[in-house]
């Protein structure tokens, strides 16, 4: 239950919600959740709220009194649901915003965050469609109903449709793995798995309800969805101190998550509470990229791709339709960019945001910031802007695909079990070959946090046993000391600097063979590049190089 700090003060707001068609100008008292316009066709029309009058009557100030455990709720004026009793929550929302401290350093990016939509009941941002979408069945009185997902949907439907006494089919294409659609038949779904594409799966199913007469759910189409996903928008606003960002970046589908969160600035930014909208980051995956392909190509109408060739079935709305031509509007507006990244690279993000921030994601999440990785890159995010990633869940465990067989390192017992003596001696070997291959690694870094990141990245990757030193006198000193394996040394630094600190190695009949990488931050000269060449192993880049990046980088340079 919901506390009754949701009383009748601005109930009468909610009987005069309205629903407009932008195509050709229709509007109407929202009383039930209209499908098409009727008058034009239109599928994607438009709720609108009596912002002017909620303001005036002091609704802003009684929604920032309203506790955070009332999730989404706390907006209900501005969502379809005429009375609240028909709300149906398991306490989604009031996610939080985390600053990613660590690949914002990586990325040179300061004021990186990220929302962290795992943390909802069922583990996505989907869950805010279903409180609001199962919400509006209740109330409209339909008891069986018909969804297509490619997973999260339909995970999220069915716990709220269970709480809710709804019975529900969900559409699947063959492709979304067994362990979502196990999860849907433990709520007590009915699961069909369509051998087909995902479009084709939704026509399916749009099919069999007409034919049984039941309730279809028209996912992105449906008021229900777009409203939902808005609510990120008014949370995003209030954990940034009532601002909007520059950036919200998302790994994208249907596109329903930036549209809706566009919509939710809009209102925030006419209630007085933002001062813009910010731009938006387009990420999909390379097998099935149709908005990115047609954004980047300078097209409002998007391309259907004919054969969708990626395994992460999340992604893969294959003819976008109206949506795209929705969001290439709002990018006009008030900006945007658009990349995609392939399975592989989603991978072995996957790791590194794991690994570097400790967020364990789902491929579709990666998929996101990989393409945000890109665009950092590219040049078209900046150092300085205020940057929102949506991430938006992780489901599921994270397949094979991405951890390889060698995820854990084996010591074997049973011989020493059998031997009975000495086993200490023998448990000793085992520690001992497994810490054998210990490789010594010097830092000369002057930054704290580069070096708080690197070690972090050596301690995540392999056996080494890391040395950090503040500056070049310190670092000459400790190669005497350590005779590292490996030197990673910064080039600017007060003191003697980098360039130094490899001269004087080099001059060193002891010292002259250890391999260097240098991390730089700045562009380098013709004469600083050629003064470094013949001397290092490997020049890196900072806030442009990857885990992977480096250490690649030091494989190469410990063989
Ligand atoms: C649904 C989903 C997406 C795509 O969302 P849209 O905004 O509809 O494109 C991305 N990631 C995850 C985890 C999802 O569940
Ligand atoms: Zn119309």
């Amino acid at each position: 239950m919901l506390p009754s700090v949701l009383s009748d003060q601005f109930a009468a707001n909610n009987q005069r919600m309205q629903v407009q068609c932008d195509n050709c100008g229709f509007g109407t008292l929202y009383v039930t959740p209209l499908g098409r316009c009727p008058q034009c066709g239109e599928d994607f029309l438009r709720m609108e709220y009596d912002l002017a009058g909620l303001k005036a009557a002091g609704w802003v100030e009684a929604m920032q009194k309203r506790p955070a455990m009332m999730g989404l709720w706390r907006y209900r004026e501005l969502l379809p649901l005429r009375n609240e009793a028909n709300i149906v929550t398991l306490g989604e929302g009031s996610t939080p915003l985390i600053h990613m401290k660590n690949l914002g350093a990586l990325l040179g990016l300061k004021h990186l965050y990220f929302k962290d939509e795992r943390q909802g009941p069922t583990n996505s941002f989907k869950d805010r469609q279903a409180s609001v979408a199962i919400s509006v069945m209740q109330e409209q009185g339909i008891r069986e109903a018909v969804v297509a997902s490619t997973g999260n949907v339909a995970i999220a439907y069915s716990a709220y449709a269970a709480r809710a006494g709804l019975k529900l089919w969900a559409f699947f294409p063959s492709r979304v793995p067994n362990d979502k659609m196990r999860e849907v038949a433990l709520y007590g779904t009915e699961v069909i798995k369509v051998t087909g594409t995902y479009d084709a799966t939704k026509a399916m199913a749009a099919t069999f309800a007409e034919r049984k007469g039941i309730y279809y759910d028209r996912g992105i189409k449906s008021l229900a969805a777009m409203e939902s996903m808005k609510t990120m928008a008014f949370e995003i606003a209030e954990a940034l101190g009532w601002r909007a960002p520059d950036w919200f970046i998302q790994g994208v589908s249907g596109g329903m998550g930036p549209i809706g969160v566009v919509k939710g600035f809009e209102e925030f930014l006419a209630l007085g509470l933002v001062d813009k909208v910010p731009a938006i980051g387009l990420v999909q995956s390379s097998g099935c990229a149709p908005m990115v392909q047609a954004f980047n190509n300078g097209l409002p109408v998007a391309v259907p791709v004919e054969n969708p060739s990626t395994i992460i079935a999340t992604l893969a709305t294959a003819n976008p339709g109206r949506a795209y031509q929705i969001l290439w509007d709002m990018m006009q507006r008030y900006g945007g960019a658009a990349a995609s990244a392939s399975d592989e690279e989603a991978f072995q993000t996957t790791k590194l945001l794991a690994r570097t921030d400790g967020i364990s994601v789902e491929p579709a999440t990666a998929v996101g910031f990989a393409g945000l990785v890109k665009l950092v890159r590219e040049g078209k995010i900046k150092p300085d802007e205020v940057v929102v990633f949506n991430c938006t869940g992780h489901t599921f465990p994270v397949e094979k695909a991405i951890l390889g067989d060698r995820w854990a390192k084996q010591v074997d017992l049973s011989s020493v079990e059998k031997q009975e003596r000495l086993p200490e001696t023998s448990l000793l070997n085992s520690v001992q070959t497994l810490a054998s291959n210990v490789r010594r690694v010097l830092i000369i870094e002057d930054n704290e946090d580069s070096a708080r990141l690197l070690v972090r990245i050596l301690q995540s990757s392999g056996n080494y046993k890391v040395h950090v030193a503040r500056d070049g006198v310190e670092g000459l000193a400790m190669v005497r000391n350590v005779h590292p394996d490996l030197i990673i040394s910064d080039l600017m630094m007060p003191g003697i600097d980098g360039f130094q600190v490899i001269e004087s190695l080099r001059a060193e009949e002891d010292f002259h063979d250890i391999p260097v990488i240098v991390l730089t931050a700045k562009e380098l000269t013709v004469q600083e590049r050629s003064r470094l060449n013949s001397q290092v192993d490997s020049l890196l880049h900072k806030g442009s190089f990857l885990n992977e990046d480096l250490v690649q980088s030091i494989l190469e340079a410990l063989n």
